[in-house]
């Protein structure tokens, strides 16, 4: 039962979080105006409006002038209700899992505008970055200077590649490495880093984005952070079902 409604909770809240990460660059209002079609400005009834059920109604199309819904919409409401429903899983109702779940709100809302507009607003990380240092404090998972040297090092090195290679990193990339450096300790930031330039190069091939022009590389440092995250988790699942 309390699988079900994390998952819910999981899906509303990735339909808002889409809806920030549209709007927040375009410093539109995240309240008003209400959702609303974006090819015809027709304002979304209740019922279109509700996460994943709407999209599989109205077969991915708006309901008066036929345009085509984006998949990112539905993928965005799946990929959340599945996160929640996997911290939940690992970690039970705890603050961890709060922190996990707000930290995958801040990477939902970065993904949706890095993949739109190429670039995350700053605002988004002074709002999260103060939670995740209070948590941090209160919550410690090794001895204070870990976390902020290698928030230090983890800028040391980004600027170091930028003089280096000017413009070849993001600064939205290099906040969100500072603040899981600063969450995660050293090793984390090493592995996720190893991780995301591997899986940043694969889905630059999948999607021929050529290495030499900025792509929206945001996607790859979710991904490799919730492989960190979840990987021992998954795969002990995977062999216990095959085993
Ligand atoms: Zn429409």
């Amino acid at each position: 039962m309390i699988d079900i409604l994390v998952f819910l909770a999981g899906i509303t809240m990735g339909s808002f979080f889409h809806l920030v990460g549209e709007r927040l660059p375009m410093k539109r209002s995240i309240l008003l105006p209400r959702s609303h079609c974006g090819a015809c400005k027709q304002t979304l009834s209740l019922y279109e409006m509700i996460p994943l059920v709407s999209y599989v109604v109205l077969k991915g199309s708006c309901k008066h002038c036929g345009t085509r819904l984006s998949l990112l919409y539905p993928m965005v409401e799946l990929l959340l209700g599945s996160l929640f429903l996997l911290i939940y899983r690992v970690t039970g109702l705890s603050f961890e899992g709060l922190f996990l779940a707000i930290l995958c709100s801040l990477f939902v809302i970065a993904v949706v505008s890095d993949l739109l507009y190429m670039r995350v607003p700053n605002e988004l990380f002074f709002f999260y970055f103060p939670l995740f240092v209070i948590y941090r404090t209160l919550e410690p998972l090794f001895i204070w200077w870990e976390g902020v040297s290698s928030l230090l090092f983890s800028f040391l090195l980004f600027y170091s590649i930028d003089r280096f290679k000017p413009n070849s990193i993001g600064g939205a990339d290099i906040k969100l490495f500072a603040v899981l450096a600063f969450c995660f300790g050293f090793k984390a930031f090493l592995i996720i880093l190893f991780l995301s330039s591997v899986t940043g190069m694969v889905y630059a091939k999948v999607f021929s984005f050529r290495l030499d022009e900025p792509f929206p590389f945001v996607p790859a440092i979710a991904f490799s952070f919730l492989l960190y995250l979840f990987g021992p988790f998954i795969l002990t699942l995977f062999t216990k079902l095959i085993g």
